[in-house]
Formats: C-alpha cells, structure tokens, sequence
C-alpha cells in the first residue's frame, strides 16, 4: 500500500492514525480497537466495515518485529 496514501488516512471515528497490518490487509485503529480491512489495495473506511481487534492485537508490536514497515 502506498505510504503517503497512508499516512492521509485517519480512522473515521476518532480521526487518530491508524497503524497499517501488513499480513492481515488491515488498518488498525488502535484507540477504538477496529481494523478497517484493504480490498483490493482500497482501505474500506467504514466502520460497519471494521471488526473487533482482539485484546492482544492491541498491544504493541511483539518483540522481534519492531522496525518493520
Ligand atoms: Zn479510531
């Protein structure tokens, strides 16, 4: 995805940044706890859209994937 599309988006509902999840093809709104998927390279920010994060998806980067992305 492309960074500076990225860094443009904020999540709708707090307007916080938003932490991009490569694996997953997902954005994640770490202050309302919702990942916003990526279809086909198109964020849907939607929070109808969205789903739950897990409680440990909340947390900060595991040790070992720090600096990534
Ligand atoms: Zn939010």
């Amino acid at each position: 995805m492309d960074k500076e599309l990225l860094a443009m988006l904020v999540c709708p509902l707090c307007k916080g940044k938003l932490k991009y999840n490569r694996e997953a093809q997902e954005l994640h709104c770490l202050y309302d706890g919702l990942a916003y998927p990526i279809r086909d390279g198109i964020p849907v920010m939607l929070p109808e859209e969205a789903r739950q994060l897990d409680v440990d998806e909340k947390l900060p980067t595991s040790p070992g994937r720090m600096g990534g992305a």
